[in-house]
């Protein structure tokens, strides 16, 4: 799979579930809270972690909105670990072939200080995500955090330079299976990913509510598509391939140089000022 991409941090976006700059008033979108379906059962086995969904059951889950100034319902609506969206969205993905995604129809009520309350809400189908890769555990931590067999959260170890956020998040591209819409496989998250053909239909549809930027920190302007332009990808492909160029077969990072410099004394400059 290696050479079907420029580079690994451009086979995977991140989905920041906000918009480009052409739907500025999506900043206004409603948020999102998900129950999944009566049968989930929280709560690892293994390691005890009591925030993990262990049966996850789409198809019986619902969604309530909230915000305060949401000002109408978008294509795309995020929040971690979630995705909901519209008709259109759903039916576009379909004609695409887009891979990576099972859409369930799920009943959508408002919140107490949901702002349109008394709006129809349009009908919303919620993704569960199947496409799955696995991040570059020796960029990611050096092996050195704990992380739980059965459900990959990861914790930091004491006395170790790597801990919550402040990593490198770089691809195995060989771990991907393929899907279009993806969340990581190895370490447990909120990230939900997508490729570039989502990114694509996106903006040939003119969906609204939906953003993407570079999955590792370190990009200029945030890693940020803008997907008001037709050459969208050759900006960003420039930025990583600048910010993070493969230097003898290895990603080279912004972080590291970071944290090489907090090793040699200097003061960790959080958070990190290169944007
Ligand atoms: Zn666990």
């Amino acid at each position: 799979m290696r050479n079907a991409f420029d580079h690994p941090l451009l086979a995977f976006f991140y989905i920041t579930g906000d918009t480009n700059p052409d739907h500025a008033e999506t900043h206004y979108s409603p948020r999102l809270s998900v129950s999944l379906g009566g049968e989930t059962k929280r709560g690892c086995p293994v390691c005890g972690n009591p925030n993990i969904p262990m049966v996850s059951d789409f198809s019986g889950s619902r969604v309530n909105l909230g915000s305060s100034d949401a000002k109408f319902f978008p294509d795309v609506l995020g929040s971690p670990g979630y995705l909901l969206v519209s008709v259109q969205v759903k039916n576009d993905l379909k004609e695409a072939s887009v891979q990576g995604y099972r859409a369930h129809r799920v009943p959508v009520s408002p919140g107490f200080d949901f702002a349109l309350k008394g709006q129809p809400i349009p009908p919303y189908y919620l993704l569960e995500i199947t496409g799955r890769f696995d991040l570059d555990r020796r960029r990611f931590d050096n092996f050195e955090g704990q992380l739980c067999p059965k459900c990959h959260i990861w914790l930091p170890t004491k006395g170790s330079k790597f801990r919550y956020g402040e990593k490198n998040l770089f691809p195995l591209l060989e771990s991907w299976n393929g899907g279009d819409f993806l969340v990581q496989g190895n370490i447990h998250s909120g990230a939900l990913y997508c490729t570039k053909k989502v990114a694509d239909l996106a903006r040939a549809k003119n969906w609204t509510g939906f953003g993407i930027k570079v999955m590792s920190w370190g990009c200029p302007e945030g890693g940020r598509a803008d997907l008001r332009f037709p050459d969208w990808y050759e900006d960003l492909r420039r930025k990583v391939l600048e910010a993070f160029p493969i230097i003898n077969g290895e990603i080279h990072s912004p972080l590291d140089e970071l944290r090489k410099r907090k090793e040699e004394g200097i003061a960790w400059p959080y958070p990190p000022p290169l944007e």
